[in-house]
């Protein structure tokens, strides 16, 4: 259909039919914890500094279409080389050069639901037939059920996220091993929150195996806004994702934002520090009221009203002037609500207002 109720002169591709985009409902409110952003900006310090480097682009020019100093900053953070580095614009971006890359019509991909719905999604617009599998109740994994079902359906891509969005969790030390372990396929460590937990599988990260642990700037680094996002792999499945993505894909403000933000990880991870701190009030709050609280790993924590309905309970905080992300229609998630950790001032919020509507 057109805007105005005509048939398009042109379809999308068949296998686009009926998809819908994705997307999370923004409402004009006072308080929003519904996306995971950071509830700080950046520091002052990075604004200035970028203000000044950025005077100094010469604009005429591409930027450096490798990104090579950028890489080397991030491989420097992590300890690896520059060329076990490929960034993008955000996240979704690095999966979806991935799939491009490796997935594609004829080949499939492997998710444990519940999980983060654009890892399905991108599978799906890049042509690459999409596995589902199942989390136990506790939205865990275990080793035999993965080992099974990866048998059972052979896919040539495994996502795993952790910690785990929407639930929170970090998966299983011992399933990421026998998936880093399995060179048969390529397995995607999706670690978005993984400066927020104890565990990361970026030490799996090897030449011999095709497994890869993707991060980003737009949660842990206070920048959503700047889009960038990237992953560490053995150096030949950089080279080949380089193939695939646009010719200078990453512009050049965007490259020069990257390296700046990481002169400043002491003060990423003193905001990383104090949002733990904050989820573990929060989540005490949270446990005297009448919810069930999933435990969490993350900058978020999934919950479900025991006696209203979540989507009464949510449309009540929007109300409220509080905007969390309702996950009650998700597979798996009938009944549940997502809050992000705010600053105190916002939790309290969040909190005083969840605890008026359960009272009433
Ligand atoms: C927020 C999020 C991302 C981040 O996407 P960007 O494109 O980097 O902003 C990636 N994976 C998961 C699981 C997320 O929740």
């Amino acid at each position: 259909m057109t805007g105005d109720g005509r048939t398009a002169p042109i379809a999308p591709r068949d296998d686009l039919a009926l998809r819908e985009g994705y997307h999370s409902p923004q409402v004009d409110v006072e308080v929003r914890l519904n996306t995971n952003e950071s509830p700080f900006g950046p520091p002052a310090g990075f604004i200035e500094t970028l203000g000044r480097e950025l005077a100094a682009v010469e604009w005429n020019r591409y930027p450096d279409r490798s990104a090579n100093a950028l890489r080397a900053d991030i491989g420097a953070l992590h300890g690896v080389d520059a060329s076990q580095v490929f960034v993008a614009n955000g996240s979704n971006e690095v999966l979806q050069t991935v799939l491009l890359t490796y997935g594609g019509p004829g080949r499939s991909a492997a998710v444990f639901e519940p999980t983060y719905a654009l890892h399905s999604h991108l599978a799906r617009i890049t042509g690459t037939s999409v596995v589902t599998g199942e989390r136990e109740a506790d939205f865990s994994l275990e080793v035999d059920a993965v080992r099974a079902f990866v048998d059972d359906h052979d896919p040539n891509i495994v996502f795993l996220c952790s910690p785990n969005n929407p639930t929170g969790r970090t998966e299983s030390r011992g399933v990421v091993e026998a998936m880093a372990a399995d060179t048969g396929r390529l397995t995607i460590v999706d670690e978005a929150y993984g400066q927020f937990a104890d565990r990361s599988a970026l030490d799996l990260v090897s030449d011999d195996r095709p497994f890869v642990v993707s991060r980003t700037f737009s949660k842990t680094w206070a920048l959503a806004g700047a889009r960038l996002g990237y992953l560490i792999a053995p150096a030949w499945l950089v080279t080949e994702l380089s193939k695939v993505v646009l010719p200078y894909h990453l512009d050049a403000a965007k490259q020069i934002a990257g390296r700046v933000a990481l002169r400043f990880g002491d003060e990423m991870a003193a905001r990383v520090a104090a949002l733990r701190e904050e989820r573990g009030r929060l989540v005490g709050r949270l446990a005297d009221l009448d919810v069930d609280v999933t435990p969490s790993d993350a900058n978020f924590v999934l919950f479900r009203p025991r006696q209203v309905a979540a989507d009464e309970v949510w449309r009540r905080l929007v109300e409220a002037s509080v905007l969390v992300r309702n996950c009650a229609s998700w597979p798996r998630l009938e009944g549940c609500l997502r809050v992000t950790v705010g600053t105190e001032a916002e939790d309290d919020r969040f909190l005083d207002a969840l605890e008026e509507i359960l009272r009433a």
